[in-house]
């Protein structure tokens, strides 16, 4: 255990960060990590509790309380092996993580929860400083192949424990560059993509390859990638002996109201990866701007606070963001501990500027000449989980683009539909996570991990459930897996 009474002398630190005018000029990360002095601080205010709570809240389950005191012992070296003995990409979570561990963390009954996430950025961000971090190519091949569809962080945790287990991994991905949503979603400002091509260095000296351009069973969606080779499902079938679908779950939640159609509504995921290609320094990257305008932001989630900071970045007029539900109240405890309490979650992009408000039903999007000038808006009242019109409290808001961001509603369903893989209710691909094969479809050999198979979530999980596939997808190639559960 770090310091017996820690908890009782020190106060939770919040990572220092740029002002939030200033980082509101550039795309560029702006939270720094902890010193290793304020990290040893940090690390003795855990109780290093007999049932470690953190741990329950922590999808790949770290070792949190080990950690903790490694740091607070300043063996910093010894606190990076821990941390990557249950978590491939530190240095991701340690950035974009809601940190359900530190909901669950028993200070957070009655006191400020201890900085989990701060000291895991502050270990990542320190091994690789250090040059603690490098490529563990396998002892020995195994000669088997294992294709892996998508490259989010399911894909990439899966490709690297199955490469690390002397498999040979190929990768496919249809879009130009490796890494999912940590590539073409989450904006720069939260998380840098030098920090993806770093682990993709790691992983192709391990001897991943990745095959960017290929769309595996369906034609390219969307914004997607139109030069994208096709790859038939039975080719994979053939020359692999394994196959992981871990597509991520793309098809966005639409809001067909009237005017819908109007010029100026896209979905968000239409317009944040277009800046996320000009950080990466594209050219032609197609011009859809929010610099001057009139922004509405519908929905509340992550995706929507991403947009709220892009547009503001922009330099839009003004940023407006509605949300269906009503405001969660704003705790400073958690009530429902150690579960995941809804409050009111104020993102730093929310600091930097926005009007946000709660219970409200968007009616219509109002144009001219084909083009979005306002949106015609009702308050809700939210009674027993069901929800009604104010009577007479509709609105009108100017706005001239106009964001969905509602969520996502399942994988593209045509992937799954070239494998035959059978779905589950919501569409997502059906494979259960506990028993013998688990992660395996209804198809032989075919596998789903992350968004593809328990659909839209986070960053945390998808890293978990690539883990867990990679253990499954060895023990059926090999009859027996060494790779962590
Ligand atoms: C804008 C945004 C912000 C987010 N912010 C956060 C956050 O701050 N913290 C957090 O924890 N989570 C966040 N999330 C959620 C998180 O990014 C996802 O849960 C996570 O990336 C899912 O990982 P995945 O590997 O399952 O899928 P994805 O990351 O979606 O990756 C799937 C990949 O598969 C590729 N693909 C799909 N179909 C095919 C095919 N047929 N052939 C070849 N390639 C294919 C796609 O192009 C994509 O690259 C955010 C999501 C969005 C949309
Ligand atoms: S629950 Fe909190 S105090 Fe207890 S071991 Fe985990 S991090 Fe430390």
């Amino acid at each position: 255990m770090g310091k017996v009474t820690g908890f009782l002398e020190y106060q939770r630190l919040q990572e220092a960060s740029e002002d939030k005018e200033s980082r509101k000029k550039h795309y560029r990360e702006f939270i720094l990590h902890l010193s290793d002095d304020e990290a040893k601080v940090q690390g003795a205010r855990c109780m290093d509790c007999g049932i470690p709570f953190c741990m329950s809240g922590c999808p790949v389950d770290n070792i949190i309380p080990d950690f903790n005191d490694l740091v607070y012992r300043q063996d910093w070296k010894a606190a990076i092996q821990s941390l990557h003995s249950t978590n491939n990409f530190p240095e991701f979570t340690g950035r974009v993580c809601p940190a359900p561990c530190e909901e669950a963390c028993t200070l957070r009954i009655n006191d400020d929860a201890v900085g989990i996430k701060s000291i895991e950025h502050a270990i990542i961000d320190k091994a690789w400083e250090e040059g603690w971090v490098g490529p563990q190519p396998p002892s020995h091949k195994t000669g088997k192949r294992v294709a892996v569809v998508g490259s989010g962080p399911a894909g990439l945790a899966c490709a690297q424990q199955l490469a690390r287990a002397g498999h040979g991994v190929v990768v496919f991905e249809k879009n130009d560059r490796v890494g999912g949503l940590l590539r073409y979603g989450i904006p720069d400002f939260k998380m840098e993509k030098w920090l993806v091509d770093r682990r993709l260095g790691q992983m192709e000296a391990e001897g991943v390859e990745f095959r960017v351009n290929h769309v595996v069973g369906q034609a390219p969606v969307g914004a997607g990638n139109k030069q994208a080779k096709p790859v038939s499902p039975k080719k994979l079938l053939a020359e692999f002996d394994a196959v992981v679908l871990s597509g991520g779950a793309e098809l966005p939640r639409d809001l067909p109201v009237s005017g819908r159609e109007l010029d100026g509504i896209h979905f968000a995921m239409d317009f944040l990866p277009l800046q996320n290609r000009r950080v990466a320094g594209d050219k032609n990257v197609e011009d859809l701007w929010a610099s001057g305008k009139h922004v509405v932001v519908i929905g509340g989630g992550d995706t929507g606070s991403d947009c709220v900071g892009t547009s503001n970045r922009h330099g839009a007029a003004s940023v407006t963001q509605f949300e269906l539900l009503p405001m969660p109240p704003d705790l400073d405890r958690n009530p429902v501990w150690p579960y995941w309490p809804q409050r009111l979650r104020t993102s730093s992009s929310h600091e930097e500027g926005a009007e946000r408000d709660w219970s409200i039903g968007t009616k219509e999007f109002i144009g001219e000449d084909g083009k979005i000038k306002a949106i015609k808006a009702v308050r809700l009242e939210w009674k027993d989980g069901k929800m009604s019109e104010l009577p007479g409290s509709e609105f009108v808001l100017p706005a001239d683009l106009v964001l969905l961001a509602m969520g996502f509603v399942s994988p593209v369903q045509a992937v799954l539909d070239a494998f035959g893989v059978e779905k589950d209710p919501r569409g997502n691909a059906k494979a259960t996570t506990d028993g013998e094969a688990c992660y395996l479809t209804s198809v032989p050999k075919v596998f789903a991990a992350g968004d593809m198979r328990r659909g839209q979530s986070l960053v945390v999980w998808a890293i978990r459930e690539g883990r867990q596939c990679a253990r499954s997808v060895d023990e059926f190639l090999m009859g027996f897996s060494e790779l962590p559960r």
